[in-house]
């Protein structure tokens, strides 16, 4: 059996390495790198950290619109399949890579396998949500992360087969959390102390690329009260600075500017925190592991099992309500959302029987 793995941006390098060696036990996995991201800080120190075997293909694609991107991957997929002519195409999330993977793979005569399956913010407005909703329904095997998720599937009936497999960022946080937490010396460049300092990430399209929006954003990072270290996501960085607000963010006593950091040392800085701030999808999830409060710069959420057990608030960018929310005391328990850190496994076997051909399961 031959899978071809779809990959390209940060958060699917750190998803597929919970899968890949797995799903190499198994029997033959190729990976594409679409280059959705290629700077090393974003790409490059995660197959290196994570042991994320390197990829047997590299696309180059990145850059320009999502629909110029996404047919630009499209056009490259096709005589790689075609070439490759794996038995079924495996990918992740929710960005271009994801979809374009998917497609190319339908378009094929290929099954696709889709790792998060059924995850929605129901916003239509945010790109990673249309690019989820059309993989779901090209999909012929749908491997959810929550109950939520397999809901979501029933209701829009889709005709792929839906399987409760676990969040497996959970196998990557449990692996690593506990090693990362112990790690202090992550927080020394930025002259923090554990429990003392908020960590802050943001790049999601909805903030960063609106000014009005970008204005607010700067405005919640100015009004925190704690020293903040912010490794700056490279589109968050140059909105930043086309807008002019860089040096007024930077200039802030209590911002800790980073460059985008390695799994581990982001890690660390995450176990270490206070609380959270954030636009990023992962970063919910894993601050919830981590037992560090969450205030999500976002109307929405497709983590909501987060927001219900009290330890993320939804902010959006009002910089009043983020102050009330890192106020809020966490409570004391903190469920098993996102299954139980075994996740690789059963999308790795999953993925084994619909490449085998295997009938779906009901
Ligand atoms: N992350 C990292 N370094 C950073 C910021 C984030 O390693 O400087 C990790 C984080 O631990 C999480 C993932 O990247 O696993 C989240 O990626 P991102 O926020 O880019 O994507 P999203 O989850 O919003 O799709």
């Amino acid at each position: 059996m031959r899978v071809l793995t779809v990959i390209g941006n940060r958060p699917q390098f750190i998803k597929a390495s919970a899968v890949s060696s797995r799903l190499r036990a198994l029997g033959e996995e190729v990976t594409v790198h679409t280059g959705q991201h290629y700077d090393s800080e974003l790409s490059q120190v995660f197959f290196d950290e994570l042991e994320l075997p390197p990829p047997e293909h590299l696309l180059g694609i990145g850059g320009g619109t999502n629909t110029a991107q996404t047919a630009r991957m499209l056009a490259a997929l096709e005589p790689l399949l075609a070439d490759v002519r794996p038995d079924a195409v495996l990918v992740y999330g929710d960005t271009n890579s994801t979809l374009a993977g998917a497609l190319a793979a339908v378009q094929a005569g290929i099954p696709v396998a889709h790792v998060e399956a059924g995850m929605r913010s129901f916003d239509r407005a945010m790109p990673e949500e249309v690019n989820r909703v059309v993989t779901d329904h090209l999909g012929a095997l749908l491997l959810c992360p929550s109950q939520t998720a397999v809901d979501n599937l029933r209701r829009e009936s889709v005709a792929g087969a839906v399987e409760l497999v676990g969040d497996v960022m959970v196998d990557v946080a449990q692996l690593l959390q506990p090693a990362a937490r112990a790690r202090v010396e992550s927080l020394a460049p930025y002259e923090v102390e554990p429990g003392g300092y908020l960590l802050a990430t943001a790049h999601r399209a909805g903030n960063v690329d609106d000014p009005e929006r970008l204005r607010l954003l700067a405005d919640v990072l100015l009004a925190l009260p704690l020293p903040v270290v912010l490794p700056l996501h490279p589109r968050t960085r140059a909105r930043l600075e086309a807008a002019g607000l860089l040096e007024e963010v930077t200039a802030a006593a209590h911002v800790r500017l980073a460059p985008p950091l390695g799994y581990l040392d982001f890690t660390a800085l995450l176990c270490n925190a206070r609380a959270v701030v954030t636009d990023s999808g992962g970063v919910q999830k894993e601050a919830y592991l981590a037992g560090v409060p969450c205030v999500t710069m976002r109307p929405s959420t497709e983590w909501v099992e987060t927001v219900e057990a009290g330890w993320n608030t939804l902010v959006d960018l009002d910089a009043e309500r983020a102050l009330a929310a890192l106020e809020r005391t966490p409570p004391g328990e903190r469920p098993q959302l996102y299954g139980d850190g075994k996740a690789g496994e059963r999308v790795a076997q999953a993925v084994r029987a619909l490449a085998a051909g295997a009938p779906a399961p009901a």
